[in-house]
Parts: structure tokens; sequence; C-alpha cells
């Protein structure tokens, strides 16, 4: 499909902090996801926790393959709506670059140690990422992405951040947070995206490791339908091959019922160009029917996955893990290496340290500084 009026054009983007001459080949989106594909924090997500403790089985999701997952609907759902798929890619692959390992249980953690300090949050993260942390060229800090990656990159954001954001840079990427408009279709395509993703892969998983079961999810109204369609077409299904064909079969409806109900929206608000689609409320959405029913197995999935004893067991020694480095480094800056040490804000720098971290090489430095090994 063609660019549709309301799509991001990468020939009108809004720019690079430090002004760039054109790729000869590459539109500024394409350029922007290169960017992000050869950047160190990327790479990295293979072997960061989604839910899972990375090192406990090979099959279970990555930061890194939940981010393609993402890229894959987005780019999938924004074809059909005739948005830039470039962009989308761009954002979906960079939209977990600033989570600390372990998960959610680090991010909370991790803000709790820097309170007195600014605070600390995964999504702020991803762009300091990008815009700071990301050493490869020789003119800039950063990767100096286009506004319009920025943009979708920094989802959501606090007041108190907005205004510091606004502060340093005047009518960028926190204005919207003030003013109270949308981002571009884009990103806004990538947070629903992550949603349906996060979701459907939680649910393999969940059941995989066996700390959930189909039969619990008979519970959820969305996989309950999806299991019967498919047990009525394939009485005989069962196993690791009913569980795929359901989720298949549940991912398919939402790429489907978000295309319908977008759709819908946009021949209703009419935005004419991309500004026009940011100051018209959200308009990437599931119909009311699908919303309903993917908070519903949200819930599920977050009282008897996310909370699961044995989740939580982890979680607790991760953030023992977490809570060390941190203290450690406070105390003691030559632990951290020269590239952090130094800094005029040094918990910013322990905290960056320590966000950058794969699971693995957080344990391996726990162990070092404290000679105690907290996962076998
Ligand atoms: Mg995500």
């Amino acid at each position: 499909m063609l660019r549709a009026p309301y799509a991001s054009d990468p020939a009108r983007s809004r720019g690079r902090r430090h002004p760039e001459p054109a790729a000869p080949t590459r539109s500024e989106y394409q350029r922007d996801r290169d960017r992000i594909v050869h950047s160190t924090a990327f790479r990295r997500l293979v072997y960061k926790t989604q839910v899972f403790l990375n090192h406990e089985g090979d099959l279970f999701r990555t930061r890194l393959t939940h981010s393609l997952e993402v890229a894959q609907l987005g780019r999938s759902i924004g074809r059909s709506l005739g948005l830039d798929e470039d962009l989308i890619e761009t954002i979906a692959l960079a939209h977990d670059l600033g989570h600390t390992p372990f998960g959610h249980a680090g991010q909370d953690v991790l803000d709790d140690c820097m309170k007195a300090h600014g605070g600390f949050e995964h999504n702020l993260q991803s762009l300091r990422v990008v815009d700071q942390l990301e050493q490869r060229y020789a003119d800039f800090d950063g990767l100096n992405l286009s506004f319009e990656s920025r943009e979708g990159i920094l989802k959501h954001c606090s007041r108190r951040d907005a205004d510091r954001l606004e502060a340093l840079e005047p009518g960028g990427v926190a204005a919207r947070f003030l003013a109270g408009t949308q981002p571009s279709l884009e990103a806004q395509l990538c947070n629903l995206a992550d949603e349906v993703a996060y979701n459907a892969h939680d649910v393999d998983d969940g059941v995989r490791s066996g700390l959930i079961t189909l039969e619990q999810l008979e519970q959820v109204e969305l996989v309950q339908r999806f299991l019967r369609q498919t047990l009525a077409q394939h009485p005989q299904l069962k196993g690791k091959r009913l569980l795929a064909e359901t989720i298949r079969r549940m991912l398919s409806q939402q790429v489907y019922d978000i295309i319908d109900a977008t759709r819908a929206a946009l021949a209703q608000a009419g935005p004419q160009d991309a500004d026009a689609a940011r100051r018209a409320g959200p308009l990437l959405r599931f119909s009311p029917e699908m919303r309903q029913a993917s908070t519903a197995l949200k819930r599920f999935l977050f009282a008897n996955l996310y909370r699961h004893p044995l989740v939580q067991e982890k979680r607790l020694r991760a953030e023992q893990v977490l809570r060390d480095l941190f203290r450690t480094y406070l105390e003691d800056p030559a632990q951290l290496p020269t590239d952090f040490a130094g800094s005029a804000d040094h918990a910013r720098a322990c905290a960056d340290y320590i966000a950058g971290m794969t699971d693995r090489f957080a344990l391996r430095e726990h162990e070092r500084l404290t000679g105690q090994r907290l996962f076998a």
C-alpha cells in the first residue's frame, strides 16, 4: 500500500539534534533503524530477561526476540494502514533498550535505589541510551536519531520528567506530554503491538514452562474462544501444537481487529497529515470488545504468571543482586569501569552502568564484588 497522508514521511522529518547530510540510498528512518541494529545496547537485549530469567532455558523469549516480535506485528499492521514501516521497525527495535537486567524487578529496584537522585525509569533510559550512552560516532554522543524515532521511544513520561526534558530541549520530545497530544501513528502502533506481543508470548512461555496451564487459561475469554475453535476443527490436537495454533489464531484476530478499528477511527477523524493525526487523540486502537478481552488476559497473566511464587522467589534474589551492585559502586567508584567512574553525577553513572548489564553479567559482577552466588 502507498504511504497514507497521515503517515510519517521521512522526507518531512523534523530532523536530528546534530544536523547530518542525507544518506544517499536510505530514508531517515531506515538510517535510524540501521543505527539501532548496530548499537551495543541492542545486542545486549539477547541476554536480558523478559519474564523468565535468561539462563533458565533457551526456548523462552528474551528482550531481543520480544522486540523482533513487536517489529513484526507493527510492520504487518502498519503496512495495511499505509504507515511508515521503517519508522515502526526503528521504534519497535528500540523500545526496550533502556530495560535493566531481570525484567521489571530490575526497573523497580533501580528506581528505589535512585530515589534520592532523580529516580530511574526504563522508558526514559531508552531515550538516554540513544541520545547519550551509545558512543560510536566521532561527532556526537548517542545515535543522533531523528525526532520521530525519539518521540516514539519516549512512550510515557511523568509530569516532572517532562518538565525537565522540556527545559533541556524546548518543543522537543517531551512537549507532547505537556500539550496533551499524541505521538505519531507509527509510535501509537508500537505501543499496541507491544501489548499484543507480550500477551501472546507470555501465554506461550508460561504454558511451556509449566507455570500456568491451558486449563487455567480457559478462564480467559480470549484464549478460550480460540482454544475451542481450534479443538472444534482439530479434536485430536494437543500439547505444544494446540497451544501454538491457539495463539496463532488469537494473534491474527487481534491484528485484524486493530486494522479494522483503526481504519474506522481514521475515517472518522480524517487527519490530513501526520501532525493532524497527533492532535486527533489516540487513533490506533482495538475495538471496545477486543480492548476488554486484551485487558482481561493481561490481568490473568499478572495474577497467575508474573506473580507466580516461583517467579516471585527469583525476583527477590534478582533485587538483591541489583541492590548490592548499586550500593557497592556508589560507595566505591573504583569498582566502575573508567567510562563510568569520575562522572559529575556518580549515582546516575552507577544506574547507567547497571541498567546496561545483561542478566548474566550482573550475576558475575555480583559474585566478583560480594563473593556470593545468588543463582546456581
Ligand atoms: Mg516491550
